[in-house]
């Protein structure tokens, strides 16, 4: 049997639980984990910072034009045991997870200088393979021959009520019907932005999740990915 590193692509709509199966399998797989959603968000952050985007208008020339400055990294941090999300030296993990950030991310990602920047990125993050990245893209346009690609659905109710739970457990003030109606508008935005809309890849095997626990859907995934790894290449 041979054992090779291969590139593991798990995308899907809003909080289907794709970061959590995929910190999961690269840990058990001794693989790197790159949440490309984290990319996207620390980018809206910025762009909300300073003022380029608020709930009315978006200044979408100023923030191309800063684009070449923004650096973007991840450094594991062992109290949250995963890596977290740097812009230019500043750890903003925590701030990049704020619904408010939620609420603006798909209009900044639907800006295709910001994906050019970020999918190049994300491309030299996974040169090597050995790699489990989540996003939106990653089976379509990040890695489109990635050996393994996965599509992860579950309703919206679902999505919403997971999402709703870990940030109430974060301490965040929001309602569930504020998140459901942001998980929605997310999908929607996703699904029909020009630029590399949300969609499964031809190839992908999609898990709808719904009623798996999280046990089911990290053991269903692990032989999936243990399948394809001791393929010949
Ligand atoms: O995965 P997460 O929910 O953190 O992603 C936040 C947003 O970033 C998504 O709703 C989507 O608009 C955008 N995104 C994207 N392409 C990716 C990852 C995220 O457009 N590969």
């Amino acid at each position: 049997m041979t054992d090779h590193k291969i590139t593991i692509a798990i995308d899907g709509f809003s909080s289907t639980g794709k970061s959590t199966v995929a910190k999961q399998l690269a840990k058990e797989l001794s693989y790197v984990y790159v949440d490309t959603g984290a990319m996207y968000r620390a980018i809206t952050l910025y762009a909300m910072r300073k003022k380029y985007i608020t709930k009315d208008t978006f200044d979408e020339e100023s923030l191309i034009k800063d684009l070449p400055s923004l650096n973007l990294k991840f450094a594991f941090e062992a109290s949250r045991g995963f890596a977290a999300i740097y812009l230019n030296d500043e750890n903003i993990e925590d701030e990049v997870r704020t619904l408010e950030v939620s609420q603006y991310v798909s209009r900044v990602a639907a800006v295709s200088k910001v994906r050019a920047k970020l999918v190049s990125q994300q491309q030299l993050m996974g040169l090597e393979k050995g790699v489990v990245m989540d996003g939106r893209d990653i089976g379509t346009v990040v890695f489109p021959n990635a050996e393994l690609k996965i599509f992860m659905t579950a309703t919206a109710e679902e999505r919403a009520k997971r999402r709703f739970k870990e940030m109430k457990e974060k301490g965040q003030e929001v309602s569930y019907d504020e998140v459901l109606k942001n998980v929605e508008e997310r999908d929607h935005l996703d699904t029909t932005r020009e630029d590399s809309p949300l969609v499964k890849a031809d190839d992908a095997i999609e898990i709808d999740n719904s009623s798996l626990t999280l046990e089911e859907q990290f053991n269903t995934l692990l032989n999936i990915a243990n399948d394809v790894i001791a393929k010949p290449n």
